[in-house]
């Protein structure tokens, strides 16, 4: 890997926030050739997280979302060529086909193609009131119905799904969730965060059911009621789908590059092509803390990526080596992890979950691994350094909530 020549041209296709980061960081660190950011939405790269909270509930506005703004851009010499999707490599030309019939030569070709939400299969989903929610054009057809005394059937108790509910009842709606598992966050937490958020969502007057079996969408030619397994019907103005996400690797794979469970990478995020790079949702790399592969959708994965690839690009290789963190916001909590929990063998709680504010640890063979705190900024920023560390902790310490977790940081 050396350091690109002037005249050469970097292709970046995924307008999104890893294209975004990867681009603006490929010119805070020198690169001084051409960069090229094509996305098949037309907005200039904008951040998600906001969609399924303040701009949903219509506190935030678009251009509070943009990563980067059209003036921004143009200073940082970005071309940007949104609402053109690209439809295929050309790995021996060195080429990249647009939906537009253009096509693009690149030295360099960064996939930061994101994902997509699933799509429920289910009798009556395609019926125009059933909603996606992935982008700011999905929260503008959304928005309409969100309307105060209205019915929103929400399927999906992950983030997605639990932000909206928060959103939804604070502006007035009758709002029903349906996990199909038997809790919601499953794949993100144990069974206590579950608890909490079960008991918070219903305190609110939010309808949450789990373990539940949808059958169908009934109504013509709007959904107006859903029929679940058992036989019982919840009426809905619209219904809303947050049942997860796929990548996007559909241009990697029809180009040959290895894919699973994302397009393939190694540890400074170069597919097995060395002039095509991938980063965020899409990729899947191995991860040095972990010591093993992971596919990882959040906002600091996709600007971590995005930074480790323009680093590889510059001749500057950087491992890619980073502990997880994610964030929810609902109704005033926000819920905070670090680490991934998966394999604890004991697990520490700082606070109660029958308050509004707790940290749960979760420790291997003495070591603290991860944390999911409500309510505790302070805790979390320590927690974070603990798991960087893989620090041992005494876990009646962990407990004690008069002790600071900034004193059970072990000496440099
Ligand atoms: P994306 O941001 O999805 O960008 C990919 C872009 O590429 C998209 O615009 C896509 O349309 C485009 N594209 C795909 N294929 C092509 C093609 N062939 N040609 C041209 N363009 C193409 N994460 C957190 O950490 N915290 C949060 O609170 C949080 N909240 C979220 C709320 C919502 C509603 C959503 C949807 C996501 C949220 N996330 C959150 C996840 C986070 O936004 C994603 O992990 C992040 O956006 C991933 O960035 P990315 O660049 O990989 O993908
Ligand atoms: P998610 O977190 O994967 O949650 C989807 C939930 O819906 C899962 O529990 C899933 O169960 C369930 N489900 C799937 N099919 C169902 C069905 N037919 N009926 C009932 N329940 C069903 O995905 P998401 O909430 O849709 O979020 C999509 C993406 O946005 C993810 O990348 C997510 O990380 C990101 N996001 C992140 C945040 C955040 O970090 N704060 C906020 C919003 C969105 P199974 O696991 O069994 O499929």
């Amino acid at each position: 890997m050396s350091e690109p020549a002037a005249t050469q041209t970097i292709v970046i296709v995924g307008a999104g926030q890893a294209g975004g980061e990867t681009a603006s960081e490929l010119r805070k660190q020198g690169f001084t050739g051409r960069i090229v950011l094509v996305g098949d939405e037309t907005h200039v790269p904008y951040r998600r997280p906001p969609l399924s909270k303040a701009y949903l509930s219509g506190t935030a506005t678009e251009e509070s979302l943009y990563i980067l703004p059209p003036a921004g851009m143009e200073k940082a010499r970005i071309e940007f060529i949104g609402g053109v999707r690209a439809e295929r490599i050309d790995r021996a030309a060195r080429q990249l086909h647009l939906s537009d019939g253009r096509v693009l030569d690149y030295d360099k070709l960064v996939l930061a193609t994101g994902g997509r939400a699933r799509v429920l299969s289910l009798p009556g989903a395609d019926r125009p009131n059933v909603f996606p929610l992935r982008s700011i054009a999905d929260v503008q057809a959304l928005r309409a119905h969100c309307l105060q005394g209205k019915s929103a059937v929400i399927v999906g108790g992950g983030f997605i799904g639990l932000e909206v509910a928060a959103v939804a009842t604070k502006l007035g709606m009758k709002v029903t969730v349906l996990e199909g598992l038997p809790r919601v966050l499953a794949r993100v937490t144990v069974p206590e965060v579950s608890a909490f958020f079960e008991r918070i969502h219903r305190e609110a007057g939010v309808d949450l059911r789990t373990g539940v079996q949808i059958a169908a969408f009934e109504g013509e030619p709007a959904v107006t009621h859903v029929l679940l397994g058992d036989g019982s019907r919840i009426a809905a103005d619209f219904i809303l789908a947050g049942i997860g996400q796929l990548p996007n690797v559909e241009l990697a794979q029809q180009a040959g590059l290895a894919v699973d469970n994302g397009i393939v990478v190694d540890e400074y995020s170069r597919t097995a092509d060395p002039d095509i790079y991938a980063a965020g949702d899409c990729a899947n790399h191995p991860n040095e803390f972990y010591g093993c592969r992971l596919r990882l959708e959040s906002v600091q994965n996709a600007m971590e990526q995005g930074r480790v690839v323009a680093s590889a690009l510059l001749g500057k290789p950087q491992v890619y080596n980073v502990v997880p963190w994610f964030w929810s916001d609902q109704y005033d909590l926000k819920l905070q992890m670090v680490g991934l929990s998966a394999g604890f063998d004991r697990m520490v709680v700082r606070g109660d979950f029958n308050s509004r504010a707790f940290a749960a640890f979760y420790l291997k063979e003495g070591r603290l691994i991860a944390a999911d705190t409500v309510g505790r900024p302070q805790d979390f920023m320590f927690a974070k350094k603990l798991v960087a560390m893989r620090a041992v902790v005494d876990p009646q310490l962990l407990a004690d909530e008069a002790v600071s977790l900034k004193t059970l940081l072990p000496a440099a």
